[in-house]
């Protein structure tokens, strides 16, 4: 199943982690996807720059940040991720850890996966990150983000940032042009 793992879908994975990053206004240091063969199969890393500072981000905020890869992979392509069962899969386990430490701060004790709260706070935060991404803007940007990565697999954070601006500048009224 992981060996037909579309890049795409791996690219616009990232770019949501990107686009919401940079909402956020956090600076990017890089973006990259892996999908060659016999590497892990649709691996991807967006990293924020620790040299220069940046702004507070809020429990709240990390968890929708982890939320936008799943949120941005489930709007590309209802079928081809199930989030709810990513915790058995590997190439999420950096998500993962990000997501359950944020849940699990806010909710103040150790977090059960089962427990029905994490379930809706979860949920309610994959909810946030979706309606974020479908701004027309945003989603814009993530695709012409994700369209470079499968070109070039990696960017660096000025070049994602540049990317991202350039569709998020346009705004939510542009974009009618046919695709
Ligand atoms: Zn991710």
């Amino acid at each position: 199943m992981d060996a037909d793992i579309d890049p795409f879908l791996t690219a616009i994975h990232e770019a949501g982690h990107a686009v919401i990053l940079q909402y956020f206004h956090i600076r990017l240091a890089s973006v990259a996807i892996r999908p060659a063969r016999g590497l892990i199969p649709g691996e991807g890393k967006t990293e924020i720059d620790t040299e220069v500072p940046q702004p507070p981000l809020k429990k709240l905020d990390r968890a929708v940040i982890a939320l936008a890869g799943f949120a941005a992979e489930a709007r590309h392509n209802p079928d081809a991720v199930s989030w709810q069962k990513f915790d058995d899969c590997q190439r999420y386990a950096m998500d993962r850890r990000a997501l359950d430490a944020a849940l699990s701060s806010l909710l103040s004790r150790d977090a059960d996966d089962t427990e029905p709260e994490f379930k809706k706070l979860r949920e309610r935060e994959f909810e946030r990150a979706n309606e974020f991404l479908a701004e027309p803007a945003c989603w814009r940007a993530c695709i012409a983000l994700a369209t470079r990565l499968v070109e070039v697999h990696q960017v660096t954070g000025e070049e994602a940032t540049r990317i991202l601006d350039e569709e998020l500048r346009r705004g939510n009224s542009a974009g009618s042009d046919s695709k």
